[in-house]
């Protein structure tokens, strides 16, 4: 599989394009503004709902599920480390953190609570070596982002899954 020059170097590149200044637009007015940044938020996802394209797992976590705001822990959002045994009580010491410990980031614009599991040995499929099938380059007119390469590197292991 080798992408030509003049065609797109992949399907969706357009999309991708948008939906990156706007995640970074989102996240540039977290905490300035916040329904503006709610609203890019918004926008970045319908445009991936519609395209059908994935957003990477990474950038999917720093927006609320609700409300689309960016969340910023102690700026658009709260973070709090609870273990399951003793739940009332917060997390002092890293120490303590295992596999019992779980995270919980609550959105400041609509109070939705999402509750992340700590566990140190868990690995994205997705940052898996073998789930790379193709790396795509783009061209070097303008230097890409990091935001848009895990967008982009999440759309290649889309596209094929298997070697
Ligand atoms: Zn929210």
């Amino acid at each position: 599989m080798s992408s030509k020059k003049q065609q797109p170097a992949f399907q969706g590149k357009e999309c991708f394009s948008r939906m990156n200044f706007l995640f970074q637009a989102s996240m540039l007015m977290a905490g300035k503004n916040n329904a503006l940044s709610a609203y890019y938020g918004e926008l970045c996802r319908s445009i991936a709902k519609k395209a059908v394209l994935k957003i990477d797992p990474n950038i999917k976590r720093q927006m609320c599920k609700r409300c689309s705001l960016a969340l910023k822990p102690g700026i658009t959002a709260d973070l709090h480390a609870e273990t399951r045994r003793k739940r009332r009580k917060s997390l002092k010491n890293s120490d303590n953190v295992d596999e019992n410990t779980s995270m919980t980031l609550t959105c400041h614009q609509c109070g939705f609570r999402r509750q992340f599991i700590v566990n140190p040995n868990y690995n994205f499929w997705l940052d898996n070596e073998e789930s790379v099938v193709e790396s795509i380059t783009l061209g070097n007119n303008k230097p890409e982002s990091k935001q848009k390469q895990s967008l982009i590197s999440d759309k290649e292991t889309k596209e094929t899954t298997t070697k």
